[in-house]
């Protein structure tokens, strides 16, 4: 059983984040790009900005239309990049198809490149950061217990990857050409599973679990009712399993707060 709901871990954290920013010689600065018009990140940017305003960060959202050229993005992001008076920068996904996702993700200065995108970034994607933020409080004892990551891309399934093998797991990579047999395999002897395909409900009563195993469900999918879902069902017979909504969606938040305090103090 979890010590805290992830909410209660979010309130908790939230108040502390408060505490440093209140003790910055000034307020850390998060630009946000949005170059879509999708319902879905209109919410979650609402979301990042009111987490920023909750701690008293300060956010500025620079929405441009669908129809933006690429050299006008890149052109804008080397603005902020430029700006003294800004501490981090995001791009909200999906782009449109016009726009190239690896120059976009390139343009961004690595020492402002608070979702952890770039090739030379020192920050920790936002994604597995909040995830092993989590599992630390709640006292998953990381050294030697065997991690599946379901999902191989690049913002999740590999950063995942990588920071639970620095966390000493041991650690295996499951994804869409993986057997149905070996997939079985892994997660029935998995210590912790987190699972990030997008695929409602794939895990389900038909795998089996160590009972002392932590779930960790990334997934964002609606279901029949247009209720979001994770990628696995509710109640499965293990000791976490976090929920969506109310889950993985909350800490990857928390570390992007996280992550600018710290562009922030080296500014
Ligand atoms: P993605 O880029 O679409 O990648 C999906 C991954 O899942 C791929 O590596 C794919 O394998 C693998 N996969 C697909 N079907 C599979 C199956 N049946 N069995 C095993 N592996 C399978 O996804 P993503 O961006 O990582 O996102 C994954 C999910 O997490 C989505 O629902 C997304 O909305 C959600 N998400 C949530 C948060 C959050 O903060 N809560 C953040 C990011 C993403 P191949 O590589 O072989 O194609």
């Amino acid at each position: 059983m979890p010590s805290m709901t992830i909410k209660e871990f979010v309130a908790k954290e939230k108040e502390q984040l408060s505490a440093e920013v209140a003790a910055l010689p000034h307020i850390p600065h998060l630009v946000i790009i949005q170059a879509n018009d999708s319902p879905a990140s209109d919410a979650y940017v609402r979301g990042k900005i009111k987490d920023c305003d909750e701690v008293g960060a300060r956010a500025t959202l620079c929405l441009l239309p669908p129809t933006t050229e690429e050299d006008y993005l890149l052109g804008k992001i080397a603005e902020y990049n430029e700006d003294e008076d800004v501490d981090g920068i995001i791009v909200q996904l999906p782009l449109p198809s016009h726009i190239s996702e690896a120059k976009v993700k390139l343009a961004v200065d690595p020492k402002k490149d608070v979702d952890g995108f770039h090739p030379l970034t020192s920050f920790v994607p936002c994604t597995p950061k909040g995830i092993v933020d989590y599992l630390t409080e709640e006292g998953f004892p990381f050294v030697g217990k065997n991690a599946v990551v379901l999902g191989r891309s690049e913002i999740v399934g590999k950063p995942m990857a990588k920071l639970l093998l620095s966390k000493h797991c041991n650690v295996t990579v499951l994804h869409s050409r993986t057997t149905e047999e070996d997939k079985a395999f892994y997660i029935a002897h998995a210590d912790l599973i987190v699972v990030a395909i997008g695929r409602l409900g794939f895990l389900d009563a038909r795998f089996k679990y160590k009972p002392s195993a932590v779930i960790v469900d990334v997934g964002i999918n609606r279901n029949e009712e247009g209720k979001l879902r994770g990628d696995a069902v509710a109640g499965l017979p293990v000791a976490l399993q976090t929920p969506v909504p109310g889950g993985v969606g909350l800490l990857t938040r928390l570390a992007l707060v996280k992550n600018l305090i710290i562009a922030a103090k080296s500014r």
